[in-house]
């Protein structure tokens, strides 16, 4: 049996020491602030922006949102970008990812000014990250950090597996591992040997996009198993990429969907909407 990571616990835990943070801050005049952009009425996008906009009442952040019509311009919205980026009162600006196909969403993430840039995406942002300087996370892996640390998970020297190489998942999580001193894999569409490669894990990061794509046959008895995956399965039941009932009994502790790492990205983004004023004032 495997130990569940409960990452609704510790993204709480995390919310509320935020929360404790962010009422000092204030005390000394300093005020956290998000602004949210939305394009269009995507319902999972409007379910991920009034998260963050619950996220931020919570912690004590204040959120101004902007809801455009579908039908925005790319000008339009690099216009509000950089209005945005000028405005001394807000100190994150976060842009809901898809974007209608008329916008080039490259271009949205470099228009964010890097100091403002909560999501982490900006190319200065990932720089940093890549040679270990200060400046925002991307906030899912950031979030399985903070999930593996808080569980006791000792992460210097273990084989890492990451499998999938998006920029906002897979690249970010190889290299946040191996500033852990992890021995970092990396795995992807075209890796041969897949289960094999995935067998050596202590930990395996999956993140995939495929439904109950990972089963005990890629899991090495005992590894932490961590499930980036969100998928709804032809019953509308929420799964992830790793065949939960099936892998648990075989790893040393997994991860559920849901509950697992997505609340984790909303307490990250959190996270990043303070440093943004922390590192402001320094
Ligand atoms: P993506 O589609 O951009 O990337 C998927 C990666 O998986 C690619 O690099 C691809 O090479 C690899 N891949 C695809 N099929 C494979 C296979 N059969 N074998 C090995 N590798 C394969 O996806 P993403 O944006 O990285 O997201 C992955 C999943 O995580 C999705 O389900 C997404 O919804 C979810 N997600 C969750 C959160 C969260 O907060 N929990 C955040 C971001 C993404």
């Amino acid at each position: 049996m495997a130990k569940i990571i409960d990452g609704k616990k510790i993204s709480q835990e995390i919310k509320d020491e935020l929360k404790k943070e962010a009422a000092a801050l204030r005390e000394q005049g300093k005020e956290a602030s998000l602004a949210v952009i939305q394009v269009g009425s995507d319902p999972a996008s409007s379910i991920y922006v009034n998260n963050k906009k619950k996220a931020c009442a919570y912690v004590g952040i204040r959120s101004v949102s902007y809801e455009l019509p579908s039908e925005t311009t790319q000008e339009e919205l690099l216009g509000i970008v950089r209005e945005l980026n000028d405005r001394e009162d807000i100190q994150g600006i976060l842009v809901q990812l898809p974007l209608p196909a008329q916008i080039d969403e490259d271009a949205v993430i470099r228009a964010i000014s890097p100091q403002k840039d909560v999501d982490g995406f900006h190319p200065e942002s990932v720089g940093r990250m890549c040679i270990g300087e200060k400046g925002f996370l991307s906030c899912t892996p950031a979030g399985i950090i903070q999930l593996l640390k808080r569980s006791g998970v000792e992460l210097e020297g273990k084989d890492c597996v990451v499998i999938g190489r998006s920029n906002i998942v897979g690249k970010p999580m190889a290299l946040l591992l191996l500033r852990e001193n992890a021995t970092v894999t990396v795995a992807h569409s075209r890796t041969r040997n897949l289960k094999e490669i995935c067998r050596r894990a202590d930990v395996l990061v999956v993140a995939v996009g495929k439904p109950r794509l990972i089963t005990r046959e890629y899991v090495k008895e005992g590894a932490v198993v961590i499930d980036v995956g969100i998928h709804r399965d032809a019953e509308n039941k929420m799964c992830g990429d790793v065949d939960f009932a099936d892998v648990e009994p075989v790893a040393g502790a997994i991860t559920p969907v849901p509950g697992g790492v997505g609340p984790m990205t909303i307490a990250m983004l959190m996270n990043n909407c303070l440093e943004a004023i922390r590192s402001k004032h320094e």
